[in-house]
């Protein structure tokens, strides 16, 4: 009991400090984002790759993509002028492990130089059970791993090829490998006492109602947050890759999706598709005001 009740603690005070992990902290807490990443070894229908990764990220400008150096001297920078900050993302434009150089020597510093900063990374999880020690290695306390189905037919309808094994694979097959290192990777990091968010994107007639069967899946397997998104499909951000035509879920239709999902699995209704370099507390974005320029 006692092991449990320290176990229980230690996933709290995680809870605690990161503003997109409890409703309270984002009121309190500030985060930011280094674009650093900016390979992706997977293809979304839904990517625009004139934009950041919508893994996260609402698509809209182009992030400042940074070196490794540029990146933790941008943290330093921002941990000093804004004292709210708790929690340092690395989330894109691409995928952080598609770089995993690039994310672990940020991360590797930034522990040893701003240990107070946590530190997060979001992923599509195609590479995340190779690099589950390098991540508990790194102190790192919270994962976002975008799932957006577990059945492959609707994956071959989300995702056209990966990037995988020095070759690419198109289709089902490619859909197939994807969810089950996803869906590896959620385990593995739930067994090491990773806090791990599932973030998904809602596409109207391709995942919606494939989405409750997800949350339940993921919560059975211990993820602590779901995080369903709406796909952004506007005009303005140009074509889809994939999706030509293809609508976003109106406000109600994704509020009725996330009452589904909600039963006893914690759901995220504050985010706000931070973009890949955010800078502030959610739903601010001070990121113009640390761009490289201004901080060097
Ligand atoms: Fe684009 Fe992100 Fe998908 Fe990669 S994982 S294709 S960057 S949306
Ligand atoms: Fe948090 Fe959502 Fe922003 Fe990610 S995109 S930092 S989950 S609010």
């Amino acid at each position: 009991p006692a092991q449990v009740a320290s176990l229980a603690a230690d996933i709290q005070k995680k809870v605690q400090d990161h503003p997109c992990y409890s409703e309270e902290a984002h009121h309190h807490f500030a985060r930011m984002h280094v674009a650093v990443a900016p390979a992706c070894n997977i293809q979304c229908n839904y990517c625009n790759r004139k934009y950041d990764c919508s893994n996260e990220s609402r698509p809209g400008v182009v992030s400042e993509v940074l070196n490794p150096a540029q990146a933790i001297k941008k943290t330093l920078a921002v941990a000093a002028a804004i004292p709210q900050m708790s929690v340092l993302g690395i989330a894109g434009p691409g995928d952080a492990l598609a770089n995993p150089a690039r994310t672990f020597e940020v991360f590797s510093e930034l522990q040893k130089r701003a240990p107070d900063i946590k530190l997060c990374l979001s992923t599509n999880g195609l590479m995340l059970p190779q690099y589950v020690e390098q991540i508990a290695a790194a102190n790192v306390d919270h994962v976002t791993i975008t799932i957006n189905c577990i059945d492959p037919d609707v994956g071959a309808q989300i995702y056209p090829w990966i990037f995988w094994n020095h070759r690419r694979i198109m289709g089902r097959e490619a859909a197939e490998i994807l969810i089950a290192q996803q869906q590896k990777g959620l385990e593995m990091l739930v067994a090491r006492g990773i806090l791990v968010k599932v973030n998904s994107v809602m596409i109207p007639g391709i995942n919606d109602e494939h989405l409750k069967e997800v949350s339940r899946v993921v919560r059975a397997k211990g993820a602590f947050l779901h995080n369903v998104m709406p796909l952004i499909s506007e005009a303005e951000h140009g074509t889809h890759f994939g999706l030509t035509g293809q609508r976003g879920p109106t406000s109600e239709e994704l509020q009725a999706l996330q009452d589904d999902c909600a039963g006893e699995m914690n759901m995220m209704r504050h985010c706000r598709q931070c973009r890949a370099d955010a800078v502030g507390m959610l739903g601010e974005d001070r990121g113009s005001d640390f761009t490289m320029d201004k901080v060097e």
